[in-house]
């Protein structure tokens, strides 16, 4: 499902080269909710930005459904990449648009017609337990609501794979233990594969198959969590 080989990736910056990643092996497997930990400047972002195509590695090769990123034209990563939903710490909402208009934007990009948005938009609302929000602007939902809505979003373009990047960093513990329920319930009802940036233990604990510790752009170890870190 998601596969790198021997992935380097540097960034070249006024001169001044950053190993971000080395030599990355990794293999995720569909229906895998699999958490990547490592503290800041691990190489955590960059991983998943190769995911997401947004990125391309310096060496080795990424493949995402069978589909390796160097053999693919724009249009085709565009393709790839509308089967990868993501949600962020800060949910990344437009202030200026409406519950109902930010869960919609990625079904208009692809210009869905009026009522397949409605109606794809008031199930994923409902989904998420939020429709009674469809008219609220973000600055009136709570950091949980907002969330939910940015998983709404993700969940648009019925994506393969979901990034989750520090998706509940910026919770409390009670608003944490309910977004990650839900990206359960997400994994069981869809079998959408999950990636799972943090760098907190207890989240990856609480819901991961599996884990790669990263540190200084390395992989350090990785396995099933029990194996890696323990009963929670
Ligand atoms: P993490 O997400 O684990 O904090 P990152 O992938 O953001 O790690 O960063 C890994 C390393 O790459 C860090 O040293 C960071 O400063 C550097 N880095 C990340 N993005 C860029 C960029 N766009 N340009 C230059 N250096 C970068
Ligand atoms: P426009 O404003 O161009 O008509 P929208 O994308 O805002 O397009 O709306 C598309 C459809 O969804 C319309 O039929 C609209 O009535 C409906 N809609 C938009 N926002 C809401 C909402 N908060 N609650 C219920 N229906 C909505």
């Amino acid at each position: 499902m998601i596969k790198f080989e021997n992935v380097s990736k540097q960034y070249e910056r006024n001169g001044v080269t950053t190993q971000a990643l080395q030599d990355i092996n990794l293999t995720i497997q569909k229906g895998d909710i699999y958490g990547i930990i490592g503290y800041s400047g691990a190489g955590k972002s960059t991983l998943v930005r190769l995911i997401n195509f947004l990125e391309k590695p310096t060496q080795g090769n990424v493949i995402i459904q069978n589909q390796s990123l160097n053999q693919l034209s724009n249009s085709q990563l565009r393709q790839v990449r509308r089967k990868i939903g993501m949600i962020f710490q800060h949910f990344n909402l437009l202030e200026s648009k409406t519950v109902y208009e930010n869960v919609a934007i990625p079904l208009v990009l692809i210009k869905k017609d009026k009522q397949a948005i409605k109606k794809k938009v008031f199930e994923l609302l409902e989904f998420v337990g939020l429709s009674d929000k469809a008219s609220s602007y973000p600055k009136e939902l709570s950091g949980g609501q907002k969330q939910r809505i940015g998983i709404a979003r993700a969940l648009a373009n019925d994506p393969d794979i979901l990034l989750c990047d520090e998706a509940t960093s910026a919770l409390d513990p009670q608003t944490t233990q309910s977004i990650l329920e839900l990206i359960k319930k997400i994994n069981d009802k869809y079998r959408i594969t999950v990636v799972l940036i943090t760098h907190e233990m207890h989240v990856i604990q609480q819901i991961c198959h599996k884990v790669a510790v990263m540190e200084k752009g390395k992989i350090i170890e990785h396995g099933n969590v029990v194996d890696v870190f323990g009963h929670p």
